[in-house]
């Protein structure tokens, strides 16, 4: 007998029917004796609509409002599934994040878990009842309530599993486990049975959404077994996220390919070269909260440089804004910008070992004559940013040129 958590997506509890398939598994596994706690998200498409609906009233709405209003998907969906349970003869309690109290910052729309108690799940569990969790939501200290950013019902899963001490997190979801790369973007892409915990948080930094990179940093922190699978198949193992890499097998070069629409570019021209212009553009920046990613600082001449860097779409109108009043501020020449942006991303622990993996990565992509606006590495990854236009191809001629496309065994 185990105590296992399972968390379902959007599409797993899209419509009626499939909230009904969630109680069926749901059942199978609580009548083999375990112990089951559910997390769920809301139905697909609707925390969009929701935060449409928002829009539509402010144009900018409050942080503390919208989480009210967005985080209103989950309760449904908790409570449809403990009505199909009850229906099929199974004892179950829906509790919000406020109600098992999830317990976050105040940081609306982002907020962080702080803590998790345990107790009313526990004493369900006792009692012999399934205890369904609505995913994304929490309250803050003083009662308001605050949601953990998109596909954060991930987190809420391994977070609750970590706090009860579960044997397994499991994330059901529309794919049956961790890709090489998107299987709807590469239908070449191959299932990865394993994935370490390191691979798993660049993947899911740079762009795989399969997993909210939250919860792959609780999975790793608290040692919570995770597992992502399909909630549209019967068997199938998923894909185990794990601590170590298998030592007994051949690393592959790269384990997968991750990437990102959402990205803008910035450049600063003619920017006096002397210390602390980094700091005089950038600081600003992060000041209005805007996340800055990839940074270039060419060479300079004649007593200028340029300065570049990427942050994500959404920020770009408000990015530019600043940077208007610091061109004035420093005496920049100019300043351009291009929201059409992508960063294309290989990722494998194996490339610690193998020289050669970005000069590979670069002729790739040079030879479908793809630009590489700007390039970051750690030493696990290699991100490029380029031509939105261009980001299918990338991922797909790079998915070939690593043998991702290929079976390993
Ligand atoms: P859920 O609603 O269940 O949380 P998501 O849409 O958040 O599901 O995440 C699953 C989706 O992630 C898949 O449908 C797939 O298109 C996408 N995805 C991106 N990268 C990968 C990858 N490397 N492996 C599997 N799925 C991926
Ligand atoms: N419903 C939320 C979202 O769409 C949380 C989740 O699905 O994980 O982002
Ligand atoms: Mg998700």
């Amino acid at each position: 007998m185990a105590l296992i958590v399972q968390k379902y997506g959007g599409t797993s509890v899209g419509n009626p029917e499939r909230i009904k398939n969630v109680a069926k598994r749901v059942a199978k596994f609580h009548a083999q004796g375990h112990k089951m706690v559910i997390v769920l998200s809301a139905m697909s498409g609707e925390t969009n609509r929701l935060i449409a609906l928002a829009k539509e009233v402010s144009a900018n709405p409050s942080p503390r409002e919208l989480d009210v209003v967005i985080s209103t998907g989950e309760q449904v969906t908790i409570g449809l599934l403990c009505m199909a349970l009850e229906e099929i003869g199974i004892k179950a309690r829906s509790y919000t994040g406020g109600q098992v109290r999830i317990l976050t910052d105040s940081s609306f729309t982002k907020a962080r878990i702080l803590d998790i108690d345990g107790d009313n799940i526990r004493c369900d569990l006792d009692a012999g009842a399934v205890v369904v969790v609505a995913g994304f939501q929490g309250v803050d200290e003083v009662g308001n309530i605050t949601t953990l950013g998109r596909g954060g019902s991930d987190t809420t899963g391994v977070a609750l599993a970590a706090a009860i001490q579960a044997d397994e997190c499991q994330i059901y979801t529309d794919v049956d486990g961790v890709y090489t790369t998107d299987p709807r973007v590469v239908p070449e892409a191959r299932k990865l049975d394993t994935i370490t915990f390191e691979e798993m948080l660049e993947m899911a930094s740079l762009g795989s959404k399969v997993l909210q990179i939250r919860s792959v940093e609780f999975a790793g922190k608290y040692k919570v077994k995770l597992r992502v699978l399909s909630s549209f198949q019967e068997e199938g193992e998923g894909t185990l996220i794990t601590v170590e890499e298998d030592k007994n097998m051949e690393q592959p070069i790269i384990s997968g390919i991750a990437f990102n629409r959402d990205e803008a570019k910035i450049t600063v021209l003619g920017v006096p070269d002397k210390p602390g212009i980094a700091y005089q553009i950038l600081g600003p920046v992060a000041d209005a909260n805007v996340d800055v990613d990839m940074i270039i600082q060419n060479v300079g001449h004649d007593g200028t440089t340029d300065f570049s860097f990427t942050v994500n779409r959404p920020d770009y109108d408000k990015a530019m804004k600043i940077l208007e009043g610091v061109q004035t501020h420093i005496g920049a020449r100019e300043i351009k910008g291009d929201r059409t942006m992508a960063k294309v991303s290989i990722v494998g622990v194996g490339m610690r070992s193998h020289p050669g993996v970005a000069s590979r990565m670069f002729r790739t992509l040079a030879e479908e004559g793809i630009n590489l606006q700007m390039i970051s590495t750690s030493e696990i990854k290699i991100s490029v940013a380029i031509d939105e236009k261009y980001l299918e191809l990338a991922v797909r001629v790079l998915h070939r040129a690593f043998g991702l496309d290929q079976a390993t065994s």
